[in-house]
């Protein structure tokens, strides 16, 4: 600076110089203001050097600062975007090229409404006018759809405008998030409709958390009725000691079930089955987690169940059989009292196999296993030891198999029934019958000849002396004959019916349509007689005597004739159809019929419905059916109805 001045004096100088200039346009100078000069120019050259260093230090701070401040924005993960007030880029850090996808050249200087329209009018967009407009900073997330992502973004609005913006990727924390709200929606979903009782108690016994079937089973009403209140106070009283050791336990870290009893709010008792594990709380204390099922219907059912098994036991001891159940796979599994008093085996050590006759052990054990297999009753007769009289004894083991809703066996129920006693009557009556049959047979065998006498004679006298006699004599000996011939008919049924036993069960099989061929050439008499029509399906084969299936069909197709309708042609149909492993023939006719009351005496010795002068016979024919139909273990019977006709109907083997 150089002062100018009009002024020349000394003083004048020496105060400019003071003030500051570089130079006074005057000279020469004095000794004093020369000093003046130099003193002013050295203090001069000193403040500039001073200010110079003062001005470099500041701008290597400024710098510095700024360094410093950039090197922090590039080494941050963050998003970093600097906006004018006129919404252009003016810097982004090297992590928003990496998010963006983008260089920073291609970034800078372009508006940020240009580079993502996307944006316009979202929430982006109107957080961002208010920080820059209300000078406020703001935070928000945001998601992107071009990019499917989503952001954490905070913008603070600078001084001069314009925005500094921070901003990151969050899609993945999102999706965690996302997901560990899924699942646990997912498990509070479970939770409450789970039929069973899930319940967090505290350690001090308060419910902290119970869900909806848990507030069934105890009867609350609202939530507040227990959460927060003391769990043992729903605990029955005799189990309340039992409950707090185990609740106690497992807040001591383990884990554990148990059984007890519940009085709910309504006073409801129920049987509950508690799981219950130690559950830690945000506090650092321990809670029980349990999951308690209520099981008052089961224990109902088992203590039903203990009662019947109790009752079936006082049952099975007081009757005179011995009675046993096996499992399903005819191992067996109880014995009543009698079993252990007859055989003297302890509980638990019943061999009853051993107790068989050696006769009869193959066959018993034989057919018990074969009915396991087959999963059908079972019954059959044979010898047990009998200990105390020391001599065998005939029982008759049966057992029916009891089954689940599926059909498949549960169990077998038998029992072993002493039949000592009525085999020992049967074996009598049958030693009686062959008597008597002894009997019939040489009876019915002595009393041909005589009346074979009385025939020849009957007839020699009607052919011989018929002019001799008067009209009543020949009366007379016409009822003899008669009587005579019935007798003769009677005689030879009787024969029949004695000598039935005489054939066993044979091994081969009898042709049926053979049979009944034969039968009809030998009727053919009564048939032609009679105007009948005989039809009939081709018979099969049977395992009957060829005698035995003669007399059946000669006896039942005899009848069909003999009972015949007045009224009617008679017409008679031979049947037949497979039933119970074996062949049921069938004999209609559209005959008389039978009062249905009398349809089954008739198979009875001499039982008739009609008097000799209505219909000829004996009575003998259908109990002769009936006799060779039972020794194939098969059964005869005979549907009718009067006036209309009738059907036979018999049941033997193949
Ligand atoms: P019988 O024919 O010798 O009298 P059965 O033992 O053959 O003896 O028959 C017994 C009774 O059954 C007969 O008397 C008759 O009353 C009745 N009966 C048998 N078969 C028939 C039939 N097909 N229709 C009507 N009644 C019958």
């Amino acid at each position: 600076m150089i002062f100018l001045s009009a002024r020349a004096g000394e003083e004048m100088r020496v105060e400019g110089l003071l003030a500051g200039a570089d130079d006074y346009l005057v000279k020469p100078f004095t000794a004093s203001e020369l000093r003046a000069r130099v003193g002013s120019n050295v203090r001069m050259a000193l403040a500039r050097r001073r200010a110079t260093e003062q001005e470099r230090a500041l701008r290597a701070e400024a710098e510095a600062a700024r360094d410093q401040a950039v090197s922090v924005l590039e080494s941050i993960t963050d998003g970093f975007i600097a906006l004018d007030e006129r919404w252009r880029i003016t810097y982004v850090n090297g992590a928003t090229e990496r998010l963006v996808q983008e260089r920073r050249a291609d970034l800078m200087g372009k508006g940020i409404w240009d580079l993502y329209p996307a944006s316009v009018g979202t929430a982006v967009h109107r957080e961002f006018a208010r920080a820059a407009e209300d000078k406020v900073p703001v935070e928000f997330e945001n998601y992107y759809a071009p990019w499917r992502r989503w952001f954490h973004i905070r913008a603070f609005p600078g001084p001069q405008g314009g925005l500094s913006i921070f901003y990151s990727d969050i899609t993945q924390q999102k999706a965690a998030d996302d997901a560990l709200r899924g699942s646990e929606e997912r498990f509070r979903a479970v939770v409450d409709t789970t039929p069973e009782c899930v319940k967090v108690v505290a350690a001090d016994g308060g419910v902290l958390q119970m869900n909806p079937a848990g507030f069934l089973m105890v009867e609350a009403g609202r939530a507040d009725d227990v959460i927060g209140k003391s769990v043992f106070d729903l605990i029955a009283p005799e189990f309340r000691g039992s409950y707090r050791a185990f609740h106690e336990a497992i807040c001591r870290g383990q884990r554990g079930s148990l059984e007890y009893e519940i009085i709910g709010l309504k006073g409801r008792r129920r049987s509950m089955e508690t799981q219950a594990a130690p559950l830690r709380q945000p506090d650092g204390t321990v809670a029980q987690l349990a999951i308690t099922r209520d099981v008052t219907d089961r224990k109902r059912k088992q203590e039903e169940l203990a009662a019947s098994e109790m009752r079936f036991r006082q049952l099975a001891d007081s009757m005179p059989q011995i009675v046993w159940t096996a499992g399903p796979d005819g191992t067996p599994d109880y014995y009543n009292e009698r079993c252990y008093a007859f055989t003297g085996f302890e509980p638990g050590a019943v061999d009853w196999e051993t107790l068989l006759h050696p006769d009869d052990a193959q066959r018993t054990i034989g057919a018990w296993r074969a009915a396991v297999e087959a999963g059908q009753a079972y019954t059959t007769e044979c010898r047990l030891w009998d200990r105390r009289e020391s001599r065998w004894r005939w029982f008759m083991p049966r057992a029916v198999p009891a089954r689940d809703a599926g059909g498949r066996i549960v169990k077998w129920f038998g029992t072993t029934t002493d039949i000592d006693e009525q085999k020992r009557v049967e074996e009598e009556l049958k030693g009686a019958n062959q008597d008597l049959e002894q009997f019939a047979y040489s009876a019915s065998h002595d009393l041909q000849e005589p009346l074979r006498t009385i025939n020849i004679y009957g007839e020699l006298l009607a052919s011989r002396y018929a002019e001799k006699l008067d009209g009543e004599a020949l009366e007379f000996l016409g009822f003899l004959r008669a009587a005579s011939s019935r007798m003769s008919a009677l005689v030879s049924d009787l024969r029949t019916y004695t000598q039935l036993a005489k054939f066993d069960i044979p091994e081969e099989l009898t042709d049926a349509q053979a049979v009944f061929d034969s039968v009809v050439s030998d009727l053919n008499g009564a048939i032609s007689e009679s105007g009948a029509s005989l039809t009939s399906e081709q018979l099969p084969s049977v395992r009957v005597h060829h005698t035995h299936l003669t007399q059946l069909f000669q006896n039942l197709i005899g009848n069909a004739i003999k009972y015949r309708s007045p009224d009617r042609t008679p017409a008679i149909h031979i049947a037949w159809r497979p039933a119970g492993g074996g062949v049921v023939f069938s004999v209609a006719d559209n005959g008389i019929g039978i009062k249905p009351e009398y349809a089954d005496q008739i198979f009875g010795l001499f039982k008739r419905l009609h008097t000799a002068d209505e219909y000829d016979g004996t009575g003998i024919g259908l109990a002769i059916c009936q006799r060779i139909v039972e020794r194939y273990q098969g059964r005869i019977w005979a549907e009718s109805e009067l006036g209309k006709g009738s059907t036979f109907q018999f049941q033997v083997p193949v």
